[in-house]
């Protein structure tokens, strides 16, 4: 902690973005979460009572939106605005601010069919602040490393000081900038500061293997390439406490240190299932439902942590289609039921055999060299019939 404090010192203000983020495709983005324990009451009961007047704000702009039925992602009218200007006595600065984040929320309901949209529910207590409500600084003196400053225009006017963390350090050492926005929000009466991290997104590699990787909760992530992580994860899993808060917590951990193994380094693009049926896991320590929940979300982390890897090292993820890769062969490109037995996959017509998750990845392997979605738009494929 103290090294890194000493590189931001000699680096003085370069952390922080000096324009107002732009949204641009060609920006990663991180966030880092970080609890204001040590706030005095007096500041936190002004934050959490602005934090529960945002919540009311954007509450009305979504019932708003929702009835009239717009589902654009722009800004709002004037007239609209000013609305919530008289309703709450707030200013028209943070109307506006939060009519933006309203329409936003609304609009993700317009990505799903038509007969799955629902007026969008807010259950968590979360803001976005933009640096007209608040400036980010490096804290002057020893006891803290950053401080929030909440310069009003309609949000409070008050500083908070707050303690970097081990995942911010890291972010700074790895060449992220802090962002201007941040995000304020409450966790179990807890205020938390949410910083936003942006770097450039590295040009994707032209060069290098396609490589399929399948994923199974007792055998980890087994790649086409040969390499394998995670054999050892569903064995600790099951030894962990039953708490499950904590035991996600330890998990994603683990994940996370499995995934750093993965050596990318010669691979331009990983082949994955899209919308994988994760089978349950078997029982242990858990009971069959908080199992299969945990395998679930296991999997969800591993594909979200892979696929955060892969966007920082400049490798393509693609998506394939599910449809028989575990019963298809690689080698002569026809699929049976009876070609999977268990762990092991077996070829009923030309006898080629090998472990089931390995062969899942050479058949997704082979989907990404075809550039083929599914199986269905290639019927005969084989590691021949791409070769040539
Ligand atoms: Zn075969």
């Amino acid at each position: 902690m103290v090294n890194a404090r000493a590189e931001r010192n000699q680096s003085g203000n370069q952390n922080f973005a000096r324009t107002p983020m732009k949204r641009s495709k060609n920006t990663m983005k991180r966030s880092a979460r970080v609890f204001l324990n040590d706030l005095n009451q007096g500041k936190a009961e002004e934050l959490s009572f602005f934090l529960h007047l945002c919540q009311d704000v954007l509450r009305y702009f979504i019932d708003l939106f929702w009835a009239r039925c717009e589902m654009t992602d722009s800004f709002a009218d004037l007239e609209t605005v000013h609305l919530a200007v008289n309703r709450f006595g707030i200013t028209t600065r943070l109307a506006q601010a939060l009519a933006k984040q309203a329409m936003e929320i609304v609009a993700s309901q317009r990505k799903k069919p038509a007969g799955e949209r629902n007026k969008p529910a807010l259950r968590r207590h979360v803001v976005t602040l933009f640096y007209h409500f608040l400036k980010l600084e490096e804290f002057q003196g020893e006891e803290f490393d950053f401080a929030a400053v909440f310069v009003g225009s309609g949000g409070p006017r008050l500083t908070v000081p707050f303690r970097s963390t081990a995942p911010i350090n890291k972010l700074i050492a790895n060449g992220w900038t802090i962002s201007k926005t941040v995000r304020l929000g409450m966790r179990r009466g807890g205020l938390w500061i949410e910083l936003i991290f942006e770097r450039e997104r590295p040009e994707p590699k032209t060069e290098g293997r396609v490589v399929g990787m399948d994923s199974n909760y007792r055998n980890g992530l087994v790649f086409s390439d040969g390499q394998q992580v995670g054999q050892g994860l569903h064995a600790k899993i099951q030894s962990f406490d039953k708490r499950e808060k904590h035991t996600r917590q330890q998990i994603k951990e683990e994940l996370a240190r499995e995934i750093k193994k993965i050596d990318l380094r010669e691979v331009k693009t990983v082949v994955i299932e899209d919308l994988k049926r994760v089978k349950d896991g078997k029982r242990g320590t858990f009971s069959r439902t908080m199992n299969r929940r945990l395998s679930h979300w296991q999997y969800a982390s591993a594909v979200d942590l892979l696929e955060r890897r892969c966007e920082v090292e400049g490798v393509r993820l693609e998506r394939k289609d599910p449809w028989k890769t575990s019963q298809h062969c690689p080698a002569c490109g026809k699929w049976d039921k009876r070609n999977r037995r268990g762990d092991r996959f077996f070829c009923v017509f030309c006898g080629y055999s090998d472990h089931a998750d390995f062969k899942a990845a050479k058949t997704l392997e082979l989907l990404g060299l075809a550039g083929a979605y599914g199986l269905r738009s290639l019927p005969s494929l084989t590691f021949d019939s791409v070769q040539n």
